[in-house]
C-alpha cells in the first residue's frame, strides 16, 4: 500500500459506498481511512462465552447465544407494530423483537436455521427477550476471524436505523485490515518503545481492533493511551518552552528597599514554608529575562494574598506598577483594604478602580496611572477597560483565576507593548498533574500548607428538621462572641425564587434573633454597592452578629471572628463552592463549624457531596472527588484544551499514564527541544502532523 493511502476517502473501502460513507461521516467524522482505524471500541465483550437460555439471569448484559428461529410474527401495538420471533437453542425460548426495520428483516432472516445472536436481554413477565439482536449465521459466523474479544464501538441512533451496526463496523474494520495489510507506520522513537517495552503501532492498532488476548489488548490500550497523552503533552510543554524563548519579561533583578523594609518591619507573621518556597519560585521567573506566567494554588485560607502583595513590591523596587484584579467588588475592597493596612506608613500609592466608582474618581485614578504616581491598582474587571492604561505595568495579579475567562486574562497582556508579569491564583484546587494539562501554557506553585495554629473545621450535615437545635448553637456561638455565616444558594435561572427564599430566611432568621440583643447584616446581589459595602463593613468590624448572604461572599472575604457556616439548601451547591464557603471560617483562632442544611430527599450524587465535605478539609482530595462527580469538562466551564477531547486516554482513570507521558514529553525535551536529534525524527514527524491537523490521530500517513 503507498504511503499516503489512509488519507483514501472511507467511501472507497469495499463495503462503504457513497450512503454509508455519508453516514459515517455525520455521525462519527469519519472520512479517511486514517479516520476509521482511530475509531477505538468503547469495550470489549467475551466472545469466548455463549450463553444458554435457560441460564440467562434477569440484569444480564449482552450475551451471545446460538440457536434457531422458529417462528416470527407482528404483534400490533398502541403505536404501529413490532416484529417478533420466538428464538429456541433447545434449552429454552426467547423472544427477538424488532421495532425498526421489520420489513428487511422479514425478507432475509432465514427461519430453522443457526444464527449466533448478541445483544442484551430483557425480562417481562416470564421471558427473555432481546430488542434489536445483533445476528450472523453459524456458517458466516465460523468464516470470520475469531477473536476473544469483541470490540464495541460507539454508535449513534442514527447510525444503527441505517444498519451500521457494531458487527457492520466490525467486518469493514476487518476489510480495511486486509486492504492495508496491517501496517502502519511507527509514530514512538525506537527508544520510547524499548524503555517503556511498548508494542509497535500496527501490533496495537491490531489488537485494539481485534484483540488476540486479554494481554495484547492490555498492552495496546497502554501504548495509544500513552502516545495520545504523550503528543499533547509534548505540545504543552514546548508551547511554554517556546512562550519563554520568544517573550522577553522585565528584567525584575533588585530585591530593593521597599520589599526588604515590608520583609523587616510590616510582616505580621512568620512566612510558612510553602509560602517561602512559592516566593522563591516567582523571584526566579521575575529574575529571568522571560514573561513570568504562573498560576498559583492553594486552598482557602493558605495564605495566597501576602505572596501577591510581596510580588507587587518587588515589581515597584524595579521602578513597574502593579495591579490586582479580583472578581468581585466586595474582594477588591477586601484587597484594597487589606493590602493598605499591611503597607502601613509604607510611601506606597494604592488605588482602588471598581464599577461603582464616580466618573470625576476614576478620571484622577487613570491620570495618576499614566503619570506613574500610582503604584498599585486593585480593583474588578474595570481594569481591563481600554481607558485604563499604564505608565509602565510590570505586573498583573488574578485572584480567583477560575471566575475569569482565558480571553480576560489575555486582555491584561495587552496594556502595555510588552506584556507584564502574569500571576493567577486560585483557590480551586485541581490534581497537579491535571493542572498542568489544562493550563499547559502557565507554570505552577502550590501553596500546600496553612498557616500555623489553624484548627480543623468541624463539618456537620443536618436535615431542616432540625433547624432549631441548629439556631440554639449559633445563640451559644454568639454568646462566646462569635459571627455566624447563613448561605442561601443563588442560581442564576431561578434567581426570583432564590431571592425569595433568601428573603423568608432573613425574616425567620430575624424573627428568631430579635434587635437589639442580635444584629444581621445581609448581602445580596441586587443591592447597591454602597449598601452591600455598608453591610458587609458592619459585619467586619463586629458590629453584626449574623451575616445572611447569597454567594457573593463565597470567594476570598476574610472576617477572622466569623467562626459558623451555615450552608442551606448545600444539596443545592456543588463541591468546590461548598468548600470556597467553607473556607470562609476557620480563619481565627477558634474552632469552626460548617453546618449543611438540607431537606430529606437527596440525589445520590447529592448525597456524596455532602459526605465529602463532612469527611475532609482537603481541597485537594474535594477537587478529585468533584473531578470524578462532574469530569474536567464541567469543572473547568470554558477552559477547553485538548486534554478533554481525548480518544482513547481517560484524565481521570489514566492518571498515571498521563504521568508517565508527561515525565517522557519533559525528558525529550529538554535533551532536544526542537526535536533536530536523529533519534526524534519520528517523533519530529509525528508532532509536525499534529500541529498541522491539530487532531492526534491524524497523524499516521
Ligand atoms: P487565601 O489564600 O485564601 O487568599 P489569605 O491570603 O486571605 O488566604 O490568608 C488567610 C489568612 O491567613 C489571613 O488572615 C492572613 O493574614 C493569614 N495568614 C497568611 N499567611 C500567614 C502565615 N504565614 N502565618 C499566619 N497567618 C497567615
Ligand atoms: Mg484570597
Amino acid at each position: 500500500m503507498n504511503p499516503n493511502s489512509l488519507q483514501t476517502s472511507i467511501v472507497y473501502l469495499k463495503g462503504v459506498g457513497p450512503n454509508r460513507a455519508d453516514t459515517l461521516k455525520t455521525e462519527l467524522g469519519i472520512h479517511t481511512y486514517q479516520d476509521f482505524i482511530n475509531l477505538f471500541p468503547n469495550r470489549y465483550i467475551d466472545k469466548t462465552k455463549y450463553y444458554k437460555i435457560n441460564e440467562l439471569q434477569r440484569n444480564s448484559s449482552d450475551v451471545q447465544i446460538i440457536g434457531k428461529i422458529i417462528h416470527l410474527k407482528s404483534v400490533a401495538q398502541k403505536k404501529g407494530s413490532r416484529l417478533v420471533a420466538t428464538f429456541t437453542d433447545g434449552t429454552a425460548q426467547m423472544e427477538l423483537v424488532w421495532f425498526r426495520g421489520q420489513k428487511w428483516i422479514r425478507e432475509n432472516v432465514k427461519i430453522n436455521t443457526p444464527y449466533v445472536i448478541f445483544g442484551k436481554t430483557n425480562f417481562y413477565s416470564g421471558t427473555f427477550s432481546m430488542p434489536h439482536p445483533e445476528m450472523e449465521l453459524v456458517t458466516e459466523h465460523e468464516k470470520g476471524v475469531q477473536i476473544a474479544m469483541q470490540p464495541v464501538y460507539p454508535s449513534t441512533e442514527k447510525l444503527s436505523n441505517k444498519g451500521i451496526t457494531n458487527r457492520v463496523i466490525n467486518k469493514l474494520m476487518q476489510q480495511l485490515f486486509i486492504e492495508t495489510k496491517g501496517h502502519f507506520k511507527e509514530t514512538l522513537s525506537t527508544s520510547l518503545l524499548s524503555e517503556l517495552n511498548l508494542v509497535s503501532k500496527s501490533v496495537a492498532m491490531f489488537n485494539i481492533h481485534f484483540p488476540k488476548n486479554q494481554e495484547l489488548l492490555a498492552k495496546s490500550q497502554f501504548r495509544l493511551k500513552f502516545e495520545e497523552l504523550f503528543y499533547i503533552q509534548l505540545q504543552l510543554i514546548s508551547k511554554n518552552i517556546l512562550r519563554k524563548q520568544k517573550i522577553k519579561g522585565f528584567l525584575f533583578d533588585k530585591v530593593g528597599i521597599i520589599f526588604n523594609e515590608f520583609y523587616n518591619n510590616n510582616l505580621p507573621f512568620e512566612l510558612t514554608n510553602a509560602q517561602k518556597r512559592v516566593l522563591k519560585e516567582i523571584r526566579a521567573d521575575l529574575g529571568s529575562n522571560a514573561q513570568m506566567n504562573r498560576l498559583l494554588q492553594g486552598d482557602v485560607g493558605s495564605g495566597k494574598t501576602i505572596v501577591a502583595l510581596m510580588t507587587m513590591l518587588l515589581a515597584i523596587d524595579n521602578g513597574y506598577q502593579a495591579c490586582l484584579m479580583a472578581p468581585t467588588e466586595i474582594l477588591a475592597n477586601q484587597h484594597f483594604s487589606g493590602v493598605k493596612e499591611l503597607l502601613g506608613n509604607l510611601d506606597i500609592n494604592v488605588a482602588i478602580l471598581t464599577g461603582s466608582k464616580k466618573k470625576s474618581k476614576r478620571k484622577i485614578i487613570h491620570e495618576q496611572l499614566e503619570s506613574g504616581e500610582l503604584h498599585i491598582l486593585i480593583g474588578t474587571h474595570a481594569l481591563l477597560e481600554d481607558k485604563v492604561q499604564y505608565k509602565n505595568l510590570g505586573l498583573a495579579i488574578v485572584d480567583e483565576q477560575h471566575r475569569f475567562g482565558v480571553a480576560q486574562r489575555s486582555k491584561l497582556w495587552h496594556k502595555n507593548e510588552k506584556p507584564p508579569h502574569i500571576l493567577v491564583m486560585t483557590a480551586t484546587p485541581i490534581p497537579r498533574t491535571l493542572a498542568m494539562s489544562l493550563y499547559g501554557d502557565l507554570d505552577i506553585s502550590v501553596i500546600d500548607e496553612l498557616p500555623p495554629g489553624r484548627k480543623a473545621i468541624k463539618t456537620v450535615h443536618r436535615y431542616d428538621s432540625n433547624r432549631l437545635k441548629v439556631f440554639q448553637f449559633i445563640r451559644d456561638e454568639i454568646k462566646k462572641g462569635r459571627q455566624i455565616y447563613i448561605v442561601y444558594p443563588l442560581i442564576q435561572e431561578s434567581e426570583a425564587l432564590d431571592y425569595k427564599d433568601l428573603m423568608d430566611g432573613y425574616e425567620s432568621i430575624a424573627r428568631d434573633f430579635p434587635q437589639p440583643e442580635y444584629q444581621i447584616s445581609i448581602v445580596h446581589g441586587q443591592m447597591k454597592p454602597v449598601d452591600k459595602d455598608y453591610e458587609m463593613e458592619r459585619f467586619v468590624k463586629g458590629e453584626t452578629n449574623i451575616m445572611v448572604a447569597t454567594t457573593v461572599i463565597e470567594v476570598g472575604v476574610n472576617v477572622p471572628n466569623a467562626s459558623v457556616m451555615i450552608i442551606e439548601s448545600a444539596e443545592r451547591f456543588g463541591l468546590s463552592q461548598l468548600h470556597q464557603l467553607r473556607g470562609r471560617v476557620g480563619r481565627g483562632a477558634d474552632q469552626s463549624f460548617c453546618i449543611l442544611m438540607t431537606g430529606f430527599k437527596l440525589s445520590a450524587e447529592a448525597k456524596t457531596r455532602l459526605e465529602t465535605m463532612v469527611k475532609t478539609n482537603d481541597g485537594f482530595e474535594i477537587s478529585e472527588v468533584d473531578l470524578k462527580l462532574r469530569g474536567p469538562g464541567d469543572m473547568m466551564g470554558t477552559q477547553q484544551s485538548g486534554m478533554l477531547n481525548l480518544k482513547i486516554a481517560d484524565i481521570i482513570k489514566d492518571n498515571d499514564i498521563l504521568k508517565t507521558a508527561r515525565y517522557y514529553a519533559l525528558k525529550v525535551l529538554k535533551d532536544d527541544p526542537l526535536l533536530q536529534k536523529q533519534e526524534n525524527s519520528i517523533i519530529n514527524f509525528t508532532f509536525a502532523q499534529l500541529v498541522k491537523y491539530k487532531n492526534i490521530w491524524k497523524y499516521i500517513s
